[in-house]
């Protein structure tokens, strides 16, 4: 259930500069988080199955302009392979993830081998669910989205990036468009997804405005679920080297999760990689800001690279990030997919 705060409010919160303020909204927000969702930390594996896209996002490293990156795909039985070790380690959830391509084959291979991860954990599994799916592979067609579901998905993220339709026409080519984005979101809740969007914090052009209306957004939208993190740099990008807001994006983005866990007790948030990069305390101060979600990165090492968003991305080896988790005094949870709470909550109130 979303709680209302006033603009003036979180405004005063995201401006100010003192810690022990930031302190305090961190523990409120850790105390809200234990209360509503709990002290587990959910894990999805992440596959990056691949770096091919289409879109020529202005920050991202694997926009399709940038030649200096070599291009992957894993084929469809490495993937399967992947998740399936995956489940045999003792994960119950994925985030499959890769640039976006609109070739309906490039899409029908990723149908198959959703099928497929499904029904083979489903077949070695006597819980009766298998492998809990999230894709993250950006804008397609309703159809598209409904096969993707049919064939076991049923998380789906797709980051809005910038809630100010201005600001997000600044950050992407003009053939790019904001209302696009926001059909998508709209057609994945009514698919039946859950539903994740989320921002980059600290682009630049982004005010403490922008920032306040990012979290109205998630409200009015009535996300399941946030992953959002903040803008690194990548030097083969047209916004690298643009000047970025003067505020400290690893304090901001931690006090924009406070603010959601708190404006939205029951949704799953991820502590993402991005955070884990920017600062050596991002795994730590983003599951006491009320982060939920750990994405231990499972893409074969070989690939690790070439899927480079931003610079020099973190990567902490799965069973470090689990002692890590446990050590922040946080409970590790395998066995059930930990889907967001507020989904189930949504579905109740059909
Ligand atoms: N293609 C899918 C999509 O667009 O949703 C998923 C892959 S996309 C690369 C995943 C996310 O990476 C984006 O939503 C974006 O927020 C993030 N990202 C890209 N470049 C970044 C950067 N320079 N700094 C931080 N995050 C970045």
């Amino acid at each position: 259930m979303a709680k209302s705060w006033s603009e003036k409010k979180i405004t005063s919160i995201l401006s100010s500069r003192d810690h022990q303020i930031l302190d305090e909204l961190l523990d409120a927000a850790d105390r809200c988080r234990r209360k509503s969702v709990g002290p587990k930390v959910f894990l999805r594996g992440l596959i990056e199955f691949s770096n091919e896209c289409r879109c020529n996002c202005f920050y991202c490293g694997i926009r399709n302009g940038n030649l200096s990156i070599l291009r992957y795909r894993l084929p469809n039985n490495e993937i399967i392979a992947l998740a399936m070790s995956a489940f045999d380690a003792g994960y119950s959830s994925l985030a499959l993830q890769s640039g976006e391509s609109d070739d309906p084959q490039k899409i029908n291979e990723v149908v198959q081998f959703v099928q497929a991860i499904k029904a083979q954990s489903l077949a070695r599994d006597n819980t009766g669910q298998g492998l809990g799916i999230t894709l993250s592979i950006g804008e397609l067609t309703f159809d598209q989205y409904k096969a993707l579901w049919e064939a076991g998905a049923h998380r789906y993220l797709l980051r809005i990036e910038a809630s100010d339709p201005r600001l997000f026409s600044q950050i992407h080519p003009p053939g790019q468009s904001y209302e696009k984005r926001l059909h998508c979101l709209d057609a994945l809740k009514t698919i039946g997804y859950q539903v994740g969007t989320g921002i980059m914090v600290g682009l630049p052009g982004q005010s403490i405005e922008n920032l306040v209306r990012d979290l109205q957004f998630f409200v009015e939208r009535d996300i399941d679920m946030l992953g959002m993190g903040p803008y690194i740099p990548h030097p083969n990008t047209p916004l690298y080297m643009k000047q970025v807001p003067d505020y400290d994006p690893f304090i901001m983005t931690l006090k924009i999760i406070a603010l959601a866990r708190l404006m939205m007790p029951d949704i799953n948030i991820v502590c993402s990689t991005a955070l884990q990069t920017i600062n050596p305390r991002g795994l730590e101060l983003g599951l006491k800001a009320g982060a939920n979600i750990v994405m231990p990165v499972l893409t074969p090492e070989n690939y690790r690279s070439s899927y480079s968003l931003y610079a020099d991305k973190n990567y902490t080896r799965p069973l470090k990030l689990i002692e890590q988790i446990r050590g922040y005094g946080y409970e590790v949870e395998l066995r059930t997919w930990g889907d967001s709470r507020h989904y189930a909550a949504r579905q109740a109130q059909k």
